[in-house]
């Protein structure tokens, strides 16, 4: 699905990413782990083509992720950064809707699916029925994430990318949403690519995980193989602790 080779991205002398191979398969969920700095959003900006690497590849589908035209990746990839969606006075449902906006024109009838079904399928699915005419300034934090994972639902996209989803959600809430995105993945076959913080919750939830530090690779492998204590201690420079 996604193969980056030697890709590596310089902002002036700064090396954010240094030949960074990593190849993601359909379907699995990778988390991206390591300490703030690392390069972990420039690589997902590296997938989502709104940036480009400096050198090396990164391919979607066998395509540089970017030649793809805006309007093919969109179709294609979604992204969810961690402050989700701004709170504007829309109702929950419109703002459903405006997920739907780019595709109207010239994928409407290709998707097959009534977008009327669908947003009602995933309000179902996430538990926004009852907010639906609720406007979302109006919502609580963890209320308003779970219509921003809605609104990329509604995309019906084959590939999601999350920039640390839960940083400003209570544990709760932390958890909600990445049984969320979990469930959806079950039903849908879509591959997922998460920035996380928590490296709990990349524990829980991801089948894989890559680890960068200062723009390099460390490690990718299971959440057991990549959490050692050693590695943990040489990546973040701190005692692990074992909850
Ligand atoms: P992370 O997401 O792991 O915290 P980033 O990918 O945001 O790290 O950043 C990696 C490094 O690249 C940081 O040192 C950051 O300051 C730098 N960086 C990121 N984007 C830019 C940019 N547009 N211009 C200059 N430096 C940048
Ligand atoms: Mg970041």
């Amino acid at each position: 699905m996604i193969e980056v080779q030697k890709a590596s991205k310089q902002f002036g002398e700064l090396n954010a990413l240094h030949e960074v191979d990593w190849s993601v398969q359909e379907g699995e969920w990778w988390g991206i782990i390591g300490p703030n700095g690392s390069g972990k959003s420039t690589l997902l900006r590296l997938l989502s083509g709104t940036e480009q690497a400096s050198s090396g590849e990164v391919l979607i589908r066998g395509k540089a992720a970017s030649s793809y035209e805006r309007k093919q990746l969109s179709q294609m990839l979604a992204v969810l950064q961690q402050d989700g969606l701004p709170p504007v006075h829309y109702p929950v449902k419109d703002v459903l809707e405006m997920g739907r906006y780019p595709f109207q024109n010239w994928l409407g009838q290709e998707l097959g699916n009534d977008p009327e079904d669908l947003i009602e399928g995933i309000m179902d699915k996430l538990d926004l029925r009852l907010l639906a005419k609720r406007p979302l300034d109006e919502l609580s934090g963890g209320q308003r994430q779970r219509v921003a994972l809605g609104q990329v639902m509604v995309q019906q996209p084959q590939i999601l990318l999350l920039d640390e989803p839960t940083t400003y959600l209570d544990l709760r809430y932390q958890h909600q949403f990445m049984e969320l995105v979990g469930n959806w993945r079950k039903e849908s076959g879509i591959t997922v690519i998460a920035v996380l913080h928590d490296l709990n919750l990349a524990a829980q939830f991801c089948d894989k995980l890559l680890v960068l530090q200062d723009g390099q690779v460390t490690g990718s492998g299971t959440p057991q193989e990549m959490l050692t204590a050693e590695h943990i201690r040489r990546v973040y420079g701190v005692e692990p602790v074992i909850v």
